[in-house]
C-alpha cells in the first residue's frame, strides 16, 4: 500500500449496516482516491437475515454463506476491501484476538477517519458493542506501550458515527451531512445486492432524500442525497470559517 495514499476504515456489526449507513461515504472516498477498508464483525446471520430464514430447511451455514457473498459483492460495488471476523451476531461477541487484529489494522492503515455505529441502540445490542470495539481498538492503537515500536508514527483518526435505524431512540444527532449525489447510483446498486433485506431499499432511499434536503438547507448548496454522521470528538480549528 502506497504510504501517500489516504485511507478510511469502516467497522460494522453486520453487512447491511455498511451499505445503508455508510455506502455513500465509502463510494465517495474510493472515487476520490482513498483506499477503503471494511471490518465486518459478523454476517448478520441470526438477527439481520429475516428473509433468508423464511426458506424451509435453511441452515445457519447457508445463511452465513449467502450473506458473506452479498457483503463481498456490495463492498466490491462500493470499491472497498472487506475483512470478515465471523464473530457471530445476536449476540455479537468479538474476541481479544479480533481486538488485537483491529489494533494492527489501525496502525497499518493509518486511516484518516473511521466510521462506525452510534454509541446507543435500544433496538440492537450488537451495534453499540461494535461501536465500543471500534473505539477501544482505536485507543489501544495509540498506546505507545502496546507492541512498542519507537519508529512508528500513528495518530488516532477522526471518528464519525453513522446513522442508526431509529436515530431519536439512539440519541443520534446528525452533525455532519455528507453530499453523496455523485455516488448515489452506486450506493443504490449496493442496496440491490442485499436481497435478504429488500424491505429496506426504499426506506433508506427516503432517508438519503431527507438528509439531502437537510444538507441543502444547512449548506445553501443544493443536495439531493445525503448521509448523516455524528462526530464523537470536538473538531479542533485555527479559525471558525
Ligand atoms: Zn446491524
Amino acid at each position: 500500500m502506497s504510504t501517500s495514499q489516504k485511507s478510511g476504515l469502516v467497522i460494522t456489526a453486520h453487512p447491511g449496516d455498511f451499505v445503508w449507513r455508510a455506502g455513500g461515504a465509502i463510494a465517495l472516498h474510493t472515487k476520490r482516491g482513498y483506499r477503503m477498508k471494511i471490518v465486518c464483525l459478523s454476517f448478520g446471520e441470526r438477527g439481520e437475515s429475516q428473509f433468508a430464514w423464511k426458506k424451509a430447511g435453511v441452515s445457519l451455514a447457508d445463511v452465513k454463506a449467502g450473506r458473506r457473498e452479498e457483503a463481498q459483492r456490495a463492498a466490491e460495488i462500493l470499491g472497498s476491501e472487506i475483512e470478515f471476523f465471523d464473530c457471530g451476531d445476536y449476540p455479537l461477541r468479538p474476541t481479544p484476538e479480533m481486538l488485537d487484529r483491529t489494533v494492527d489494522i489501525y496502525r497499518d492503515w493509518k486511516p484518516s477517519f473511521v466510521l462506525t455505529h452510534a454509541l446507543e441502540d435500544p433496538y440492537n445490542f450488537d451495534h453499540p458493542v461494535a461501536a465500543h470495539f471500534a473505539q477501544e481498538a482505536r485507543v489501544i492503537a495509540q498506546a505507545a506501550g502496546h507492541k512498542p515500536d519507537p519508529t512508528r508514527a500513528y495518530s488516532a483518526p477522526s471518528v464519525f458515527l453513522f446513522e442508526p435505524h431509529q436515530p431519536e431512540q439512539c440519541n443520534f444527532k446528525p452533525q455532519v451531512i455528507l453530499n453523496i449525489d455523485e455516488v448515489w447510483e452506486t450506493k443504490y446498486k449496493a442496496f440491490q445486492v442485499l436481497a435478504a433485506q429488500k424491505h429496506l431499499w426504499e426506506y433508506y432511499h427516503r432517508v438519503a432524500l431527507n438528509r439531502g434536503m437537510q444538507g441543502g438547507r444547512n449548506s445553501g448548496t443544493a443536495m439531493t442525497y445525503g448521509e448523516a454522521y455524528q462526530r464523537l470528538f470536538p473538531e479542533a480549528l485555527q479559525v471558525l470559517a
